[in-house]
């Protein structure tokens, strides 16, 4: 029988599950990937330098990475060349693995990405995306030999960063949607795989229900990021994860450096290309899973005015030539683009926080402390009732309970 199936790349391993660091180190000691041992191990700031101790030194040599910048990486893949290294693993969040990624790509050798954040979708992807001196790039690399995602670093890492990487997944929506519309008007290949992976990856997230810190909810982040990162590589380009959204977010990085993460930036550009679209049922459902999980969804949400975000919607077409999107599909006038960039943020505000809200569902306590609570409105799942209910930490909270409580699913 002819064999007419593709071949696919892969990491060799992928580890997702709490304490997944501590298989790092008999991972590069089974002579797979390194068999003569010269091990080099790049953490970031932050718990870099905990895991390093973790790790202990071992015949590992240790470098520091101290931003996402393209010098940075450059600099570390001379290193790597000259210390003639076999293997590298970047340990720390998105702007880590991106830097290592590079870094190994460069000097040519296999890099093992551990993650401790889920920041963005880089963690399994043959693409890092880093800074320099005209704003921000996206380069074409290796994807990593094998990916391991410590459960326990990431609910521990400091803020929402550890889970801005919900904004990424969400954003091949956006990016499946417009390279929808390039094969409508430009006659643009679309490959079904890389779809069937990114579009699974993104509806994992938007329906898991769990809580953003729960080990069931970072699982399936970890795992839909990954499944991100090989569309991708399956695509042979960032197309399934990146369109119009991302374009937005490389505008804003050159327009008003340090204005969100790019996780953060993915899901206020990805909410406001479904708007565009007109796609109100999944602008609802991605809006509503960015609040649940107390991420933005608007200009302001990012420290931007709607004239700031208006300029960066403008400029976005030219951070990425050749890629066609809703936004080169409107070439909107600088008035249609102020007037959509307000009435998007009107309809983002009269969502509430979304409609699939998990505690809906469960009997909880009914007297909570009214001072550090936010009046929010809620849409039921069952019956698209609506309710008014609070939000606090996380959960949803119900002062009185509403009267179709047999409708709940
Ligand atoms: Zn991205």
């Amino acid at each position: 029988m002819p064999l007419l199936t593709r071949m696919l790349p892969s990491p060799l391993l992928i580890d997702v599950r709490p304490g997944a660091v501590g298989g790092l180190g008999p991972l590069l000691a089974d002579h797979r990937i390194a068999t003569s041992g010269r091990v080099a191990v790049a953490v970031g700031p932050g718990q870099g330098d905990s895991i390093a101790a973790e790790l202990g030194a071992g015949a590992a040599e240790f470098f520091h990475v101290p931003a996402a910048t393209h010098e940075a990486a450059a600099t570390l893949g001379q290193n790597l060349r000259a210390g003639s290294f076999e293997v590298v693993a970047g340990i720390g969040g998105g702007q880590t693995i991106d830097v290592t990624k590079f870094a190994a790509h460069m000097a040519g050798i296999p890099m093992v990405a551990v993650a401790t954040s889920l920041s963005h979708d880089g963690i399994c992807s043959p693409v890092s995306t880093l800074r320099h001196e005209s704003g921000a790039g996206s380069y074409g690399v290796a994807m990593p030999v094998a990916v391991i995602v410590d459960l326990d670093r990431v609910r521990g890492a400091p803020g929402p960063m550890a889970t801005a990487g919900i904004g990424d997944v969400l954003a091949d929506l956006s990016a499946i949607a417009d390279w929808q519309l390039a094969a409508a008007d430009l006659g643009e290949k679309v490959d079904g795989l890389a779809v069937a992976l990114a579009r699974s990856a993104a509806e994992a997230v938007m329906h898991q229900p769990g809580q953003s810190r729960s080990p069931e909810f970072l699982t399936v982040l970890a795992e839909s990021l990954i499944l991100s990162g090989l569309a991708m590589a399956v695509a042979g380009s960032s197309r399934p994860g990146s369109g119009g959204e991302h374009e937005i977010m490389h505008a804003i990085n050159q327009l008003y450096p340090g204005a969100g993460s790019h996780g953060e930036l993915a899901g206020v550009g990805t909410v406001f290309c479904a708007f565009l679209r007109g796609d109100l049922e999944q602008l609802d459902l991605i809006s509503g899973c960015l609040a649940r999980h107390g991420l933005p969804r608007t200009p302001a949400e990012i420290g931007l005015t709607h004239a700031d975000f208006a300029t960066a919607v403008r400029s976005a077409p030219d951070t990425r030539p050749g890629r066609y999107t809703i936004l080169e599909r409107l070439a909107m006038t600088e008035a249609e683009v102020a007037d959509r960039v307000d009435a998007c943020a009107k309809t983002v505000a009269g969502l509430g926080s979304g409609p699939t809200s998990p505690s809906c569902r469960r009997r909880l306590p009914r007297r909570v402390r009214a001072a550090s609570l936010e009046r929010c409105r809620c849409v039921w799942s069952a019956g698209r009732t609506r309710g008014s209910g609070r939000y606090r930490g996380g959960s949803w909270w119900w002062s009185r309970p509403p009267e179709r409580r047999a409708a709940r699913s």
